[in-house]
């Protein structure tokens, strides 16, 4: 890289208001904050540091600071060199797995339409980028960056929020060989939103793949597939919004597909996919209605499409979608009994059919991206979560409460491994120092899924589902009385006549308890199983592998208790890398460049603690190693501790330290680790190792 490139940067940064690091802020206040974050956000800076973790402002256009000729000046270079950059923290990443041996970690946190997902795909090229490898690891890369357009058409919709909002969360991890080549990978992906295939809010969107498909589908599949425009879908058309600005379906449906055959799907895997996709559509326009006291099929005209589709018999569909097999014990004996449903129940039961082929449909692309790159054995992995942000709707329900947890959990995180842990680390090492107040949201997550004293939401939902009637009516209502009784008085709780509010770290959010059993309890019935495990089509057979017989042991699994042990799976994961962090900030709910709203980012600035974030960096030690990684990285600078320190590790480190000249207020030494306060110090260290 020429040194000019660099010269340049600099200069051009000299000219920005504001500070690149907050740390060095005059005043640590919310305003201050805010108004440095505005300064830099009208300048076109919308990266700031707080130390290692990188603030980042949507700008809401694209910015001419993403092109190779960054990714270039960034690599190898330390972090002052440069302004601040999402590129800056995957270099860093990168560097410390090589270096430290060490797997890393990026959490990338903030609300709906903040810019994680663009944070994630940026780190993903960029390591892409950077690192070597002949074509089986070009194959892997080419894989990597492929799983973004295949999982954002099946994983995204519109939003009020956000255009391209995921309504999935996923963990991405890439592996490295020794020699930091990507060859292999791991998705883990939480919770999809299914009830949007069925069902959207006014001015959203289903998934993209359906208007993909609409759009994009080539004349032989319009007629194999029967392809209509959107609004000829019942799925489709209760939003009453089909497109959406600066998207365009046609285009990103050759994408998709290309996607898919990136990942490795065969040309026949390929169009199963999409006869699924426009199966769920044709399912959904059945409707049903009452004839004598039972559901029947409203027009029998409609069931021919998605039972070809589905590769099912069309007598049998209509069988299982209006009435369902149910065992009755006479006189001893036990013996099945076929009941009729009424037309809501009907309804009910060709929802969860294609909420269930759908999200099946889903996990089935992520398997088969894991396959593509699966790895023997795991040397180093870099890790990337990306999830939904937290979400306030006008009327929320089960899903934005999931959503809303894991983000909870992740906020959790941030606090242990920064402010927590951080002046835990003093202590033990017996650093002096003194503390910071901070909020510890650890107590709402203890609200949700705590298991006892007292018990957490996720528990009594799952009690009142364990003894909820089959047709599950007024459990929602028990559900409230339940949670107003026994945790009614909880500082973090309240409950309204329709459902209850939540005290989350990033606001007050009520929850409509409308549907929170049905949707926790979430069992498939054992007539839908059967009826696609006699699909013609093995790829369907395929999504529904269980045994509809089998003798099901104990409570069966909930949402809520899937996705409670995801997210502590999750933790456990995080906790073993270390850490990287983006706190992204949403600027404005316009979708605007240059729409700056000072109340919402003063918001999310408090709720995402960077005043806390800040005093506790500045209180504290930007750097600490232990003694003998650091003997290691910097024994070149001393005659003495080259190429290895013999004695105390401590009194290595100590001698390392005098010989450079370091100030002796600019470090302590603890019980095994090093602590160097300012930054500049190291980046001198740094400096002295580059010029040996
Ligand atoms: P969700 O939680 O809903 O998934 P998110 O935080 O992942 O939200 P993104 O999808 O990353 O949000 O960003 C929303 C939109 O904002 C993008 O589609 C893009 O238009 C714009 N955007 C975000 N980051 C950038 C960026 N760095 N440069 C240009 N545009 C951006
Ligand atoms: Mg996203």
């Amino acid at each position: 890289m020429g040194s000019k490139d660099r010269y340049h940067w600099q200069t051009q940064n000299v000219k920005v208001s504001g500070v690149d690091d907050m740390v060095l802020l005059s005043k640590i206040n919310d305003d201050a904050i805010v108004d440095n974050l505005k300064k830099r956000y009208m300048d076109d800076y919308i990266f700031t540091y707080i130390g290692p973790v990188l603030i980042s402002v949507n700008p809401f256009k694209q910015l001419p600071y993403f092109t190779d000729k960054e990714i270039e000046l960034y690599q190898g270079a330390a972090q002052y060199e440069n302004p601040p950059h999402v590129y800056a923290l995957a270099d860093n990443m990168y560097r410390n797995m090589l270096i430290d041996a060490e797997n890393q970690c990026v959490i990338i946190s903030g609300e709906s339409g903040a810019g994680k997902t663009v944070a994630a795909k940026y780190i993903m090229t960029y390591v892409s980028k950077v690192s070597g490898g002949g074509p089986k690891v070009q194959h892997v890369k080419d894989i990597i960056l492929q799983s973004n357009p295949l999982l954002e058409a099946f994983g995204n919709a519109k939003t009020v929020r956000n255009n391209n909002s995921s309504r999935f969360g996923k963990y991405f991890e890439i592996q490295f060989s020794r020699g930091g080549e990507p060859d292999g990978g791991k998705i883990s992906n939480f919770l999809l939103e299914k009830s949007r295939v069925v069902s959207q809010n006014q001015g959203e969107r289903s998934f993209h793949i359906f208007y993909q498909l609409l759009e994009g589908a080539s004349p032989e599949h319009r007629e194999n597939l029967g392809i209509a425009s959107p609004d000829y879908y019942y799925y489709l058309n209760q939003s009453g919004t089909y497109r959406v600005e600066d998207m365009n379906d046609k285009q990103e449906f050759s994408e998709t597909m290309n996607a898919m055959a990136v990942v490795g799907l065969s040309a026949e895997e390929q169009s199963t996919v999409l006869q699924i996709v426009a199966g769920i559509l044709h399912l959904g326009n059945l409707s049903f209605q009452e004839s004598g006291n039972y559901a029947v099929v409203e027009s029998e005209d409609f069931l021919a499409f998605p039972a070809y589709l589905l590769g099912v018999d069309q007598e049998r569909l209509k069988e299982k979608l209006t009435s369902r097999t149910m065992d009755s014990k006479w006189g001893g004996k036990s013996e099945s009994i076929a009941v009729t449903m009424n037309t809501e129940q009907a309804s009910f039961t060709r929802n969860a059919l294609a909420k269930a082929l759908y999200s099946r449909l889903f996990d089935f692309l992520v398997d088969a991206i894991n396959k593509a790159i699966e790895k023997e054995h795991e040397e180093f992995n870099i890790g990337v979560l990306d999830i939904y942000g937290f979400e306030i709707f006008q009327q929320n329900g089960f899903e934005q409460f999931c959503i809303n947890f894991v983000n909870e959990k992740l906020q959790q995180i941030f606090i242990e491994l920064t402010l927590k842990a951080e002046q835990e680390e003093y202590v033990q090492e017996g650093i002096r120092w003194t503390p910071i107040e901070y909020f510890n949201n650890k107590v709402v997550c203890d609200l949700i899924e705590s298991k006892a004293n007292p018990l957490g939401i996720m528990c009594i939902l799952d009690d009142v589902c364990a003894t909820m009637h089959a047709k599950g009516e007024g459990a929602d209502q028990t559900l409230l009385q339940k949670l107003q009784s026994q945790i009614g008085t909880h500082e973090h709780f309240n409950s309204w006549n329709k459902g209850f509010i939540v005290h989350h770290y990033a606001g007050k959010v009520s929850y409509d308890v409308n549907g929170f059993c049905e949707r926790n309890r979430d069992v498939l019935f054992n007539d839908l199983i059967e009826l696609m495990q006699s699909s013609e089509f093995p790829f369907i057979q395929d999504l529904f592998p269980e045994n509809p017989n089998a003798e099901k042991k104990g409570r069966p699994t909930t949402a809520s208790n899937k996705i409670k042990k995801q997210a502590n799976d999750l933790v456990g994961t995080l906790m073993k890398c270390t850490p990287h962090y983006i706190r992204c900030v949403k600027p404005n709910e316009t979708k605007r460049p240059r729409d700056w709203e000072e109340s919402r980012v003063k918001h999310q600035v408090e709720y995402l603690g960077l005043r806390e974030n800040i005093r506790v960096r500045r209180a504290g030690y930007a750097y600490r190693r232990l003694f003998r990684k650091f003997l290691h990285r910097y024994a070149i600078l001393t005659r003495e501790t080259w190429p290895e320190w013999r004695g105390d590790e401590k009194q290595g480190v100590l001698h390392l330290l005098r010989s450079v000249h370091m100030d002796r207020d600019q470090f302590q030494l603890g019980k095994s680790k090093v602590f160097i306060k300012a930054p500049e110090s190291l980046f001198l260290l740094e400096e002295m190792r580059e010029r040996k």
